[in-house]
């Protein structure tokens, strides 16, 4: 007979998932209401205020799309792009390349800015691009690239796209509640993110929120938007201030339950404080990580806080080490992705996971193993 699940007790410092704060935990297992429930209703109004903190904004369509965060990203695409428009998207990692790919799936032309794997994009590639293509309906770029710990300048990008007319879609999975974040003052027309990393979450929701413009211009299609679950026009019903919150979809309640929780974590510590807080560890393990002679993979000034990529040390086995750290010390670091497979590894220090405690045992771990 088959037996419950019981997961091992990890520590996640990998790319996400990251550790759920206990509190998160305990938030997801009260018990299950109606999605339509009136308590429920005033939950979902305190998440969307706790999330126009978190973003910095005060979009009126901000909510938690019921999916992970390749679902918020979708959300934005499916939303702005209509068969023919075109699309700056700039690569420099996995999840740019992820862009592209949506682009082109809603019918758009995606003009591609690339950059090295592991550097920031380009701001003056962007200009140059923005300049080639005065008729591109949408700039898209990804904040933080978890593929790599590479962190672009969003606030000079969204600048430039302003200047040019031309809207935003920022993919912020990584960078939100983890590093400097400001949808508003920055002037960001969609953006998306992800509860498994800088939130303190379970996998599987997809904050998002579009700007005035962005609605607008999503009101302003010739065609229908091709998803009918990502589009925002009905969804709306559910989650826009004032509906009569029409029946969408079946909420993931518990799992909003965790958002909650999440968010009211934030709110208690402070934005600006967590920001504070990643940097602060980073610092630690960086300086760590150095005596130990591994060698950071983005330049500093580019490195993002909560993902750092070091190289593996010529002759250590990558795959062998990560498995004996996750045997004698069930700790989880990330392998590299797509190019740097097998070359580096992601070191997270994600919202609940960026603790001295853990910067020091994995430090710990890690010297161990290795030396
Ligand atoms: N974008 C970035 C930068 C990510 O790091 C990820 C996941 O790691 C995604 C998008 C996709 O999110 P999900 O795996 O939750 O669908």
């Amino acid at each position: 007979m088959i037996q419950s699940f019981n997961p091992p007790v990890r520590t996640l410092m990998g790319p996400g998932p990251s550790d759920i704060a206990p509190r998160v935990l305990a938030a997801m297992s009260r018990p299950t209401i109606g999605h339509l429930d009136p308590a429920f209703i005033q939950m979902m109004d305190e998440i969307k205020q706790m999330l126009q903190y978190a973003f910095q904004t005060k979009n009126e369509l901000t909510m938690p799309v019921s999916a992970p965060g390749s679902a918020g990203m979708e959300t934005c695409f499916v939303n702005l792009v209509e068969p023919g428009d075109k699309v700056i998207v700039c690569q420099n990692g996995v999840f740019g390349g992820r862009m592209k790919e949506n682009v082109e799936r809603c019918g758009g032309v995606a003009v591609m800015v690339e950059d090295d794997w592991g550097t920031a994009v380009s701001v003056d590639k962007v200009q140059a691009a923005l300049e080639q293509n005065p008729d591109a309906k949408v700039l898209a770029f990804v904040h933080a690239e978890t593929s790599t710990g590479a962190i672009s300048d969003a606030k000079a990008l969204c600048a430039l796209a302003r200047e040019h007319d031309c809207l935003t879609i920022v993919d912020a999975v990584t960078s939100l509640g983890g590093s400097e974040l400001r949808v508003d003052e920055w002037g960001i027309d969609a953006i998306y993110s992800g509860t498994q990393k800088c939130l303190s979450c379970p996998p599987g929701i997809s904050p998002v929120s579009f700007s005035e413009r962005a609605v607008e211009a999503v009101k302003a299609r010739k065609t229908s938007v091709p998803s009918w679950f990502l589009d925002t026009n009905l969804v709306m019903g559910y989650w826009g201030a004032g509906a009569k919150r029409a029946y969408h979809h079946t909420a993931p309640v518990n799992a909003l339950y965790a958002l909650h929780e999440g968010l009211v974590m934030l709110q208690d510590e402070g934005l600006e404080n967590a920001w504070a807080r990643h940097d602060k560890h980073h610092q630690a393990l960086r300086a760590g990580l150095e005596a130990m002679g591994l060698k950071f993979l983005v330049a500093e000034g580019e490195r993002l806080p909560q993902l750092n990529s070091v190289f593996i040390p010529e002759g250590v086995d990558d795959a062998a080490l990560r498995t004996t750290l996750l045997n004698d010390y069930s700790l989880e670091i990330g392998a590299g992705l797509g190019a740097f497979a097998g070359k580096v590894w992601r070191i997270g220090l994600m919202g609940a996971a960026c603790t001295q405690r853990n910067v020091m045992f994995c430090l710990m771990a890690l010297e161990n193993t290795l030396l």
